[in-house]
């Protein structure tokens, strides 16, 4: 029997989330800005929770997590099986916790949002795994049936992650492929430190390894591998690979000319952090100059706090529409503003203005409120208006097919089947750039319908 908990605990007990560092000390290092919720706090936090009998938050998740379930068990302090129960829809809830945009999705729908303050899901989530790990805990698939499949995954990212989850689960032999030296995808290279630290990543590692997911990391398919032998040697191949090519703002971009892409400049600044092999030639260091980031989404919000913490003498976010329009998660606007980023609305990039020398010395922009025009100065620019897909040249020989947006095309109802009926794919390269729960939702059905195909029970 559960401990007996107050029904209208909401009424009394206001959400709360844990602290954050200290603006000072985060505008000067890349960890995580959170600090972790305490035992207390996360019992009275997740008890706040009222049990709906149709709960919103949970229809709201792309993964549909059984978010009231584990809630009551957090409020009892149980969170081996709220991380037991967490596991069974959702294959990186540590990452969601951390990542995810509640404010769009579950706490947004939930029903004490709007007059008492949602319940704080995001952060239980994380709390919740981080805490079983740290008691060793650890998914259990012995009681996977072996089968006599193999399966390879091409991209360590969510989706690719979200899919070998599954297929481990079920006794599917599986072997992912990644060009990178770490899993994650973008959660290691793209998503700076501040939302979400490496070890993260490498706990999953070992996780996903001791589970006996095996990894294949620095092979890039199509370079040191072809696709034909992977497809001769695995009975299925799930595509997980992402979507890397840059909207182009058309204002000259390359390093020489002052007008840098967003995620050349992110995935070089963690791999300069972090000592990765790759990417590193893009690395630039802005401290002591004043830059200006184009959009206004998830990257844009990214690329100006991690400016802010090399040091930029100023960090301006130049967007063309009001805030309200933004696309990116209203509490990363929020840290950006703590931290000092200023925010320039209604206004449109249309031209690089240049020195005697070609340097750059400032924007032109199109105001979009009273069409007027105006002169932004700065010493750098960073494009991030998002990301477009690209059919690889390996892929073309296959009946892989992709559509106008070069994204692959996919039956959802054949849980994302392509049109060659050994592939499958999901995440970005599918729905084009999204979320980390939207790549795992699709990872994991495509999983599922893997199974399916081959005859093994899910
Ligand atoms: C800067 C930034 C910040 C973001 N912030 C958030 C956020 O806060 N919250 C959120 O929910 N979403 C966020 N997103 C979106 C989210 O990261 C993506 O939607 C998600 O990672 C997509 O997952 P994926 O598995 O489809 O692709 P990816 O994460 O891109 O992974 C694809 C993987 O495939 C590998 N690969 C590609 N080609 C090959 C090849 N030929 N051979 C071998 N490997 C290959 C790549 O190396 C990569 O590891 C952000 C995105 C960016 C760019
Ligand atoms: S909507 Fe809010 S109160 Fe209702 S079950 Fe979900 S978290 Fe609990």
């Amino acid at each position: 029997m559960g401990e007996h908990r107050p029904l209208f605990e909401f009424v009394d007990l206001q959400r709360e989330e844990p602290e954050k560092q200290v603006i000072e000390v985060r505008k000067h290092e890349f960890a995580e800005i959170y600090r972790s919720f305490k035992q207390p706090g996360i019992k009275e936090q997740s008890s706040r929770c009222i049990a709906c009998g149709n709960p919103y938050c949970q229809w709201k998740c792309p993964v549909h997590n059984y978010i009231p379930d584990w809630l009551s068990l957090a409020a009892e302090g149980k969170y081996i099986e709220a991380a037991e129960l967490s596991h069974q829809t959702n294959s990186l809830p540590e990452v969601c916790g951390r990542v995810c945009p509640q404010d769009r999705l579950c706490e947004q729908a939930c029903t004490l949002n709007n007059d008492f303050g949602a319940v704080t899901i995001g952060q239980v989530e994380k709390f919740i795994t981080d805490n079983a790990f740290a008691q060793g805990w650890r998914p259990d698939v012995s009681k996977a049936k072996p089968q006599p499949y193999k399966v390879a995954v091409v991209g360590a990212g969510p989706a690719g992650l979200a899919c070998a989850d599954v297929l481990i689960r079920n006794g599917v032999q599986v072997t992912v492929f990644d060009r990178y030296p770490e899993i994650g995808g973008l959660l290691t290279f793209g998503i700076p430190e501040f939302k979400l630290e490496k070890q993260v990543m490498t706990k999953r590692r070992e996780i996903f390894e001791s589970m006996g997911i095996e990894f294949k990391l620095g092979v890039e398919i199509g370079r040191d591998l072809s696709f034909e032998t992977l497809n001769q040697d695995y009975d299925k191949v799930f595509l997980g690979l992402g979507t890397y090519k840059t909207v182009a703002a058309n204002l000259g971009e390359g390093v020489d000319q002052g007008v840098h892409k967003a995620l050349d400049y992110l995935i070089a600044n963690t791999c300069h952090l972090h000592d990765y092999p790759v990417e590193t030639a893009n690395y630039i260091d802005f401290k002591d100059q004043d830059v200006i980031v184009l959009g206004g989404g998830d990257t844009a919000m990214d690329c100006v706090r991690t400016a802010i913490r090399q040091g930029a003498k100023r960090v301006r976010c130049v967007y063309r529409k009001d805030q309200e329009a933004m696309p990116g998660s209203r509490k990363e606007f929020k840290h950006a503003t703590e931290e000092g980023v200023e925010f320039v609305w209604h206004h449109q990039a249309e031209s690089c203005l240049r020195d005697e020398s070609g340097a750059l010395t400032g924007l032109h922009c199109h105001n979009t409120a009273d069409n007027s025009k105006a002169t932004l100065e700065c010493d750098a620019v960073i494009v991030a208006y998002g990301f477009r897909g690209e059919q690889p040249e390996w892929l073309k020989t296959s009946n892989v097919t992709f559509n106008q947006w070069q994204l692959v095309e996919t039956s959802e109802h054949q849980g994302y089947r392509t049109q060659d009926k050994n592939i499958y794919a999901g995440g970005d390269m599918v729905r084009g750039a999204d979320l980390v729960v939207t790549a795992i939702a699709e990872g994991r059905q495509a999983a599922e319908s893997i199974c399916r195909d081959l005859g093994v029970l899910v």
